[in-house]
């Protein structure tokens, strides 16, 4: 394994960019964990024009809920990439890449193909 394959690790990385996922990954940013998201983009209301029911976003278009979603992650650092997770594999035995103090670790393989 050379330098630049090095497996780049985080406090969290959360498996999809919904509604979900983004306020999970909100509040460990605001935590001030180094939190990545991974997400491949079909959220399940995605066919809908407009949402309804939650409050402050009577009839907002679902994708800009997760746009300005990923943009209030962001101002706490929390990064969204593209991608399928296809695999979660527990790296706690591989001593060399997981944290002393970590009770979890993960090795996350995602591709950046889309759905
Ligand atoms: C047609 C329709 C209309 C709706 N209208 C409303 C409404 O008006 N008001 C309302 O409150 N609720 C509505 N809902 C419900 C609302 O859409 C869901 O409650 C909400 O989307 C759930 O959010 P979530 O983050 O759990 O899942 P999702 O929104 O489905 O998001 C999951 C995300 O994770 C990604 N993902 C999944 N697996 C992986 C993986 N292995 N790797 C990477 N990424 C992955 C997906 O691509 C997706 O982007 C509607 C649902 C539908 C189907």
């Amino acid at each position: 394994m050379t330098q630049n394959d090095a497996p780049t690790l985080h406090d969290t990385i959360v498996i999809g960019g919904g509604a979900a996922g983004l306020s999970a990954a909100l509040m460990l940013g605001r935590a001030r964990r180094d939190t990545l998201v991974i997400d491949v983009g079909s959220p399940r209301n995605r066919f809908a024009d407009h949402m309804h029911g939650v409050l402050g976003n009577e009839g907002t278009p679902p994708d800009e809920l997760l746009r300005r979603g990923r943009e209030e992650a962001a101002g706490y650092g929390v990064r969204t990439i593209p991608g399928t997770v296809a695999t979660v594999t527990d790296v706690r035995a591989a001593s060399r890449w997981a944290s002393p103090t970590a009770t979890s670790s993960a090795r996350v393989r995602s591709s950046s193909r889309r759905a």
